[in-house]
């Protein structure tokens, strides 16, 4: 009896394991939106990667080294969530770093097709792969780095809209873009 315990007992926890999500984005710059996201991540999976993508068909404001460095400096405190860089295939870095899953943000249905695509053509290139979706906090579901973005240019405050770290990066950027 007690080695059919130990053996269902083993088994339990193969199959658990850790389990990490890859939270991929552009992260142009991180946002409360993001925040939101990565924080009811981290209370559902042992491991978060929040995975900025190099994405320079998107013309980002801010390089690589800085939206990855902004993003740390905002989740430090969030002891599961780690953030990395990838550039090619997104499923391919997912099993790179042992990940199951793939969290992705919706926020109003505007969003859906686009990412309904996207979560079907991952399955199809690696069907191991799960795409999980996370609603923000209402509040949030109008956020996007680009409509950040286009504030801060304007001179508006974006404080209530991106962690400070990200506000004083912005204001100092687009200072710099002004007088350049
Ligand atoms: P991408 O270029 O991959 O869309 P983003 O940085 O814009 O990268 O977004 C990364 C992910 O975060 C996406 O799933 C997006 O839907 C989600 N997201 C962006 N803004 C918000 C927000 N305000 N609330 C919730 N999810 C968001």
């Amino acid at each position: 009896m007690p080695i059919f315990k130990w053996a269902f007992a083993g088994s339990l926890l193969d199959y658990g394991g850790m389990r990490t999500v890859v939270y991929p984005g552009s992260f142009d710059p991180l946002t409360n939106g993001h925040l939101d996201v990565v924080q009811r991540a981290a209370k559902l999976f042992d491991r978060v990667i929040l995975a900025v993508a190099q994405n320079d068909s998107k013309n980002p404001l801010f390089t690589l080294r800085e939206r990855r460095q902004l993003a740390a400096q905002c989740v430090k405190r969030l002891a599961n969530v780690e953030v990395d860089t990838f550039d090619g295939l997104l499923v391919e870095y997912v099993e790179r770093r042992s990940a199951q899953a793939i969290i992705r943000g919706l926020r109003a249905v505007s969003d859906f097709e686009f990412e309904f695509q996207l979560a079907l053509m991952n399955r199809k290139l690696n069907e191991r792969v799960e795409t999980i979706f996370m609603m923000p906090k209402d509040t949030y579901t109008f956020l996007s780095s680009r409509i950040v973005k286009e504030i801060a240019r304007l001179g508006g405050d974006v404080s209530p809209f991106v962690p400070p770290q990200v506000q004083t990066a912005l204001t100092a950027r687009l200072r710099g873009r002004r007088k350049g």
